[in-house]
């Protein structure tokens, strides 16, 4: 995501940082005393502004969820409209996706959410697309077999790498859809690129990945 630099960014940081974690690795493999609670955890990448990690966390209160996302000018948007919720069930970390097992024992996350990731479209910089190989390998050093990852795009592109990678990286894939919107799944939470990219009309694509 472009974002112009914040004005202030590290204080607005600061100011609405409760929910912030500074030092994940710190509490790797103690995640459960950090939210007071071993209810699962899922774990959103790339949250951007927080409109879809904020709205779970207020409809699943017994889940706790984690927000990932490497860009603070963007990360403190998400923060902001995070702290009046009060919200005991939601942490921010502000990182690359690449160091989640840094962050995270095996196992500690259930569930990952992969939603409007950049595409990435030239083909020499496919590592960085967070479907990538590289990057399975590192959400599988933190899920247990049979949890799953949720993906959804509006990248047709995008969604058919996708689909081969997790194939070739041995997923279950179930739920696919290339019309979310009009496929009857009643329990969708919209994202900002959702909301945006729907309202022009756009469908959006949707898979679950079963790490097998
Ligand atoms: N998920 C939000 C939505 O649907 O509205 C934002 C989508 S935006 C296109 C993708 C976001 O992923 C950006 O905010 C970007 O900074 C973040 N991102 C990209 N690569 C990342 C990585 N390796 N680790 C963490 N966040 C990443």
């Amino acid at each position: 995501m472009r974002m112009r630099k914040k004005k202030n960014c590290d204080e607005r940081l600061e100011k609405s940082g409760q929910l912030w974690i500074r030092t994940p690795e710190d509490i790797k493999g103690a995640w459960s005393e950090e939210f007071g609670s071993s209810n699962p955890i899922h774990v959103e990448i790339g949250c951007g502004k927080g409109k879809f990690i904020c709205e779970m966390a207020q409809k699943y209160p017994d889940i706790n969820f984690v927000a990932i996302e490497v860009v603070k000018d963007v990360m403190v948007l998400a923060m902001e409209k995070a702290q009046p919720l009060e919200l005991a069930n939601l942490r921010f970390i502000i990182a690359d996706a690449a160091k989640l097992g840094d962050y995270f024992e095996k196992g500690e996350i259930s569930r990952i959410y992969l939603n409007f990731s950049d595409p990435w479209k030239k083909n020499k910089q496919a590592k960085r697309r967070l479907t990538h190989k590289n990057f399975l390998d590192v959400y599988k050093s933190v899920l247990n077999e049979g949890d799953f990852i949720c993906f959804k795009t509006d990248n047709q592109k995008l969604f058919e790498f996708s689909l081969n990678s997790f194939a070739q990286e041995g997923f279950k894939m179930s739920d696919i859809t290339f019309d979310l919107h009009n496929s009857g799944f009643a329990d969708n939470v919209m994202t900002e690129y959702e909301t945006r990219f729907s309202e022009q009309g756009m469908p959006i694509y949707r898979v679950c990945a079963e790490y097998k």
